[in-house]
């Protein structure tokens, strides 16, 4: 299959009414995991490289490596770079393969935001690369608050920067470990209403399953960023490796137990928001 951009992923979402999982990968055996997910269920996958990933492992590798899955899989997988700060990194990621980035311009003032992803738009979009962007802030768990996206002022990034798919804040949050999060449905509506765009949700790791599909069945929420609650189920099936294998030394057999939970829970993941 080939490498997918947010359109090609996104757009029949809309008509399906259902929603893609965009996975957080942090290295080799999530990566592989995911893509075996999305081949077994047949679903279309997000791969993504947040900062954190892209500051332990250059860029180039992963590009290559989110290639190599990607045009192995049987299905259509985004190759995307998540929360990149500047139009470097975005052309970096591009240079390196990446079908798709996220220009997270959500803390400047509303006109530097427009400016700086429409910028990206039109590089990305000459590469034929999508672009995702972000109006209003999703903050973290840990501190950073949020500040609720305006649906006037996304009315206005929507048609100003054309990007391709538009991150908001509606009671989301990066980083949760438990599912509590408060979706706050009416501006989700008021955000629609003035917009076109496909809607992405970071901090998907924080809502419940069943408010993910019913926001995949009857809104534009389209994209829902998972990472903490697949991390979680890593680092739980790692301590049970060498828990079981007390003299083990072997990386290989040491994080190759990892492989399995993974995918089966990303299986999991990605079938709630396909059920529409
Ligand atoms: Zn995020």
């Amino acid at each position: 299959m080939t490498v997918a951009t947010l359109i090609d992923v996104l757009q029949p979402a809309i008509a399906n009414r259902t929603a893609i999982a965009g996975l957080v990968v942090l290295g080799w055996e999530d990566a592989r995991a995911y893509v075996e997910a999305a081949d077994e269920t047949g679903l279309p996958l997000i791969l993504q490289a947040g900062p954190g990933c892209r500051n332990y492992t250059p860029v180039a590798v992963l590009g290559k490596m989110f290639r190599v899955l990607a045009e192995q899989a049987r299905v259509p997988v985004v190759c995307h770079i998540d929360h990149a700060y500047t139009h470097e990194e975005c052309a970096i990621g591009i240079d390196n393969g990446f079908s798709s980035v996220m220009i997270d311009g959500s803390k400047l003032p509303l006109d530097e935001n427009i400016e700086i992803t429409a910028r990206v738009v039109e590089m990305a979009h000459r590469a034929g690369v999508s672009v995702e962007g972000e109006i209003g802030v999703v903050g973290y768990v840990s501190g950073g608050g949020s500040t609720m996206t305006s649906p006037d002022e996304a009315g206005r990034f929507d048609r100003e920067s054309g990007v391709d798919a538009l991150a908001i804040s509606v009671g989301n949050v990066h980083l949760s470990t438990e599912k509590t999060a408060g979706i706050d449905f009416d501006a989700v509506r008021r955000i629609e209403a003035v917009t076109r765009s496909p809607l992405v949700l970071h901090g998907g790791s924080g809502i419940p399953p069943a408010i993910r599909r019913q926001l995949a069945r009857e809104t534009r929420v389209k994209k829902f960023n998972i990472g903490t609650e697949l991390r979680m189920v890593f680092g739980d099936a790692l301590r049970q490796s060498l828990a079981d294998q007390p003299d083990c030394f072997d990386r290989l057999q040491l994080l190759g137990r990892t492989i399995t939970p993974l995918r089966v829970e990303a299986r999991n993941i990605m079938k709630a928001l396909a059920e529409g």
